[in-house]
């Protein structure tokens, strides 16, 4: 097995995403280049993961791209190989779905995806809700800063156990969140009494 880091496929994936994601932004208030988010979720698997996987890195960095962009399935697995493209549809959410159905399909479907699957949607879950507690956008009220960092903790809950670097990461964002929006993470238990909540009596 190849353990060496395959840096060139990386940066082959990194100006595939910036080309696909071009004219995207983030919604912050000072609009960031949408690549910059991808490119730190590879970033946090690597550094605070210490995951070294290719594939792993490879698929972090294009995991919108299916999503959010023209990019086809072909073309990835074309590029970057079956096993890249598996990992980037298991993270890919179904646009045809409401978006209320969209989160509760992911919480729904975390304890099913593979460890790569994990990996990604962990770190993803960890960017989004550090940048929605430092640099959210600047039209999102308080509460649904709170709900979407509580939806992420309930994902997350879902995936425990799989890279416990990441995972105390991500309890350190729940934490200072906790703090600074002044509101408290409910346990899973409760989830079916949100609105993303697999049994929840709520539909979208
Ligand atoms: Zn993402």
């Amino acid at each position: 097995m190849d353990k060496e880091l395959d840096f060139l496929t990386i940066l082959d994936a990194a100006v595939f995403a910036a080309e696909k994601h071009q004219g995207q932004v983030r919604k912050n208030k000072h609009h960031s280049p949408y690549i910059t988010h991808p490119l730190l979720v590879a970033r946090a698997i690597y550094e605070v993961g210490n995951i070294d996987d290719t594939r792993i890195l490879t698929a972090a960095i294009l995991h919108d791209t299916l999503e959010d962009t023209r990019t086809t399935e072909q073309e990835i697995a074309d590029h970057f190989g079956e096993k890249v493209l598996s990992i980037v549809l298991e993270v890919t959410d179904d646009k045809s779905e409401e978006k209320m159905d969209r989160k509760r399909n992911q919480v729904i479907h975390a304890p099913n995806l593979s460890y790569e699957g994990k990996i990604v949607k962990l770190a993803d879950k960890l960017i989004n809700c550090r940048d929605i507690l430092n640099d959210p956008p600047e039209d999102w009220p308080l509460e649904r800063r709170r709900d979407y960092i509580q939806w992420g903790a309930d994902v997350v809950e879902n995936i425990r156990g799989t890279n416990s670097s990441l995972e105390a990461a991500f309890d350190q964002v729940l934490f200072e969140a906790q703090g600074r929006l002044n509101f408290k993470i409910l346990p899973y238990e409760s989830v079916d009494e949100r609105p993303w909540g697999p049994n929840s009596s709520e539909f979208s």
